[in-house]
Parts: structure tokens; sequence; C-alpha cells
């Protein structure tokens, strides 16, 4: 079943791992976003409104991919400052929405705030997505764990945090595991990787180091749900 036909419930989210790296679909009760799609077919989004893109490397920014599913979906596009200048011929302005660390854009009341980003890209950003409801994610694109993640954790009480573990320069199962040691969300979801022994690592990590931490090994096309902490 297609996450386009499916509705979370309230003050709940639903997503899907889109490819082997950061690419996922998250919908709220109101609004459809897709971050960083690549290796996906244009025609398999149909509503979408907002598409984000973390930074300009090929497992992240498809410029073509990005320009028919705006052509079929007229979404919104929000982008670090480089993958925006690569877009800019194909996304009117008027729907190119440029974010930097500490900016925030409002899709109704659906909230994408950017945040630092620690990947050696030119201009990356990871991003704070909270539902209508009040339900916080954080996904960090390919950032390796940075201090002020916990600040954000503390602040935020963030339900999901997607941990990379591997492919990105330094990034590793233990680096994912520090992200979720700092953020403290309640569910944390390793991803970026091809390898079932990264995710057999994490979830053996996180399980010994943060026990009351949820670990969900995601699979590529299957929905999840996740409901906002109580
Ligand atoms: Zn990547």
């Amino acid at each position: 079943m297609s996450i386009e036909t499916k509705n979370p419930g309230k003050n709940e989210i639903l997503f899907v791992w889109l490819n082997r790296y950061a690419g996922i679909t998250i919908k709220t009760t109101s609004k459809t976003l897709v971050i960083d799609p690549v290796d996906v077919k244009p025609r398999d989004f149909k509503n979408v409104d907002a598409l984000l893109i973390t930074h300009e490397h090929y497992d992240h920014l498809d410029q073509s991919l990005v320009s028919e599913i705006h052509k079929l979906t007229q979404c919104a596009v929000v982008t670090d400052n480089t993958s925006a200048r690569r877009l800019q011929n194909a996304i009117p302005s008027e729907k190119l929405h440029v974010i930097q660390p500490n900016s925030e854009v409002k899709f109704g009341e659906v909230s994408i705030k950017a945040e630092k980003c620690n990947h050696p890209a030119a201009t990356p950003v990871s991003f704070i997505i909270t539902s209508e409801d009040g339900v916080k994610i954080f996904h960090t694109a390919d950032s390796l764990p940075f201090p002020e993640m916990a600040t954000i954790g503390e602040k935020e009480k963030l339900d999901v945090v997607f941990c990379t573990v591997g492919i990105a320069p330094g990034t590793s199962p233990e680096t994912g595991v520090e992200i979720a040691r700092l953020t403290k969300p309640k569910v944390a979801v390793p991803y970026h990787t091809g390898s079932t022994a990264d995710f057999k690592k994490f979830a053996e990590l996180l399980k010994a180091e943060m026990p009351n931490v949820t670990c969900l090994i995601p699979e590529v096309g299957k929905i999840y749900q996740v409901s906002k902490r109580t």
C-alpha cells in the first residue's frame, strides 16, 4: 500500500524509507514531506506539499528528479543554499525556499526548522520537523554527532531521530548510536546503509547504552507509524 493513501491518526506521523540513503517520506495529518529523494520514480509521488534537500551530494540531490516531482505535484522545495543554486533554473523562485541553520519555514501548521549538519558538503543542513500535533522528527541527513545535538534533544523532546550508520565519511553504527545518546529520542531509526550488519550493530549498541529508546530498523518501502511521546 502506498503512503499516499494512508493517513496518520491524531498525535501520529507515518514515514517510509525510500532508498539506501537518507530518502524519507513523512506524512503528518495534513502534509506530505519528501526528504532527499534519489533512486525513486517521480510518478510514485502524487501529493507532495514540500520536498526537502539537505545537501548537494549525489545520494541526496538529483536535480532532474526534484524538477520532475515538482512538475507533477507543484510542491514547494526547501533546500540548503548550494542545492538551491543548482535548482534555480528548474524551480520557480516563489516555490524555492533557501534555508540555513536556525531558519524555519512553515507549511500550514507544520514547521520545518534547519539545524547544523556535521558532514563535509558545501552548506549542509539537518531538519527538525514538527507536525501540527507536535510530533517531532529530527532528520540528521549524513551528520556525524555534534555537541549541540544534546541541546536540541533537551529543547525539542524528539519523538523520532534518523541516525546515519554508514556510507558517509566517518559514519558507523557507533556514531549513529552517539547521535541517539545525545538527542535522547523516543524512537531511533538507523539509516544510510545497505548493510544488515550495520543495523544489527546499531541495535545491539543502542540496547546496551539506552535500553529505553526504541530501535526501529526500517525496510525500504514499508510504512511505519510513530506516535508522540506521552
Ligand atoms: Zn549521503
